[in-house]
């Protein structure tokens, strides 16, 4: 692909999304509209538009638009980004040129549109988006919300195939991503359940160790991979981790049998949780994480307002 037709791309998804912007200034849309601008169409997640985005040194194209039907737990949308899956259809080769054409939009630092919606709903909301890492293992792409195109420069930079552009990856990653923390979780411990052998994707979480409303990081080792049940069982102290040794401790008249640990020792794990978090966690003894809540103090009614337990 030339740097002329990366320009032409940058060009062309910064004006579909200044008329549709114009048009709906709240990015909600009739499907209609949202095919006409050619943000998205077909039946498939992923919108290539190959006739338009392949060229003989990108044959699969570069994805401009995908659907988000809130499928999976992880797939939850936020305000900030979203976790979005491989498409994984009958059509085998069709899913792979998508991954790939998404892939290219991450490499190339180009804007992607995510739609969201029912399909069978007459309106559709879409939010412009830069793809800003990629797990092959997990099989899912971490996708940044931005107001508006980042303007960076004009030219073609493939330095690293595997992520975004060094410009473009600096200025998304000083940008609050919700499902940021979920994403490297599950990039550090692979996506299987730290105590038992659940691996299917959509009863996979990742858990803050130390909850952010105790003041726990958004950094990887202070996260977990759990299934929803494990989940559910750490926060109502089922089980604790012993920090030093690694080992699954479950609370007195609890088995792990019964509770369906199987794995019963972290340090089996490919990564290591934080000791500080492992630790913060022991000190909690088996008392439900929601008791280390303490109310911040409100200086506004707002603050009231959003002062509910947040997602962990
Ligand atoms: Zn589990």
């Amino acid at each position: 692909m030339s740097t002329s037709t990366f320009e032409q791309q940058l060009l062309w998804r910064a004006s579909r999304w200044r008329s549709l912007s114009e048009a709906h200034p709240n990015s909600i849309a009739p499907a209609s509209t949202i095919r006409s601008l050619g943000i998205y169409s077909g039946f498939r997640g992923v919108w290539v538009d190959k006739q338009h985005t392949a060229s003989t040194a990108v044959p699969s194209g570069i994805t401009i638009g995908v659907r988000h039907d809130g499928s999976s737990y992880a797939d939850r949308l936020s305000d900030t980004g979203l976790i979005y899956k491989f498409p994984e259809t009958e059509r085998k080769g069709h899913d792979e040129l998508e991954i790939e054409a998404t892939r290219t939009a991450m490499r190339l630092g180009l804007p992607i549109f995510v739609v969201s919606g029912h399909k069978d709903a007459p309106t559709r909301e879409v939010r412009l988006a830069y793809v800003e890492a990629c797990n092959d293992e997990a099989k899912e792409f971490l996708l940044a919300f931005v107001p508006q195109p980042i303007l960076g420069p004009m030219r073609l930079a493939l330095a690293s195939p595997e992520s975004a552009p060094e410009w473009l990856a600096r200025r998304i990653a000083s940008q609050t991503n919700e499902r940021r923390f979920a994403f490297k979780v599950m990039e550090r411990y692979g996506p299987r359940c730290a105590v038992c052998e659940i691996s299917a994707r959509p009863l996979l979480a990742s858990a803050h160790l130390r909850p952010k409303f105790a003041n726990g990081t958004d950094e990887p080792e202070n996260g977990l991979v759990l299934c929803a049940n494990h989940h559910l069982a750490l926060d109502f102290g089922l089980w604790r981790v012993h920090p030093n040794e690694g080992r699954v401790t479950a609370r007195s008249g609890v088995d792990l049998t019964s509770i369906g640990v199987t794995r019963r020792n972290l340090s089996l794990l490919r990564a290591y949780p934080s000791d500080e978090s492992l630790e913060w966690l022991w000190k909690l003894n088996f008392k439900h994480v929601q008791s280390a809540m303490r109310p911040r103090p409100a200086t506004r009614a707002q603050d009231l307002i959003t002062a509910v337990p947040p997602d962990r």
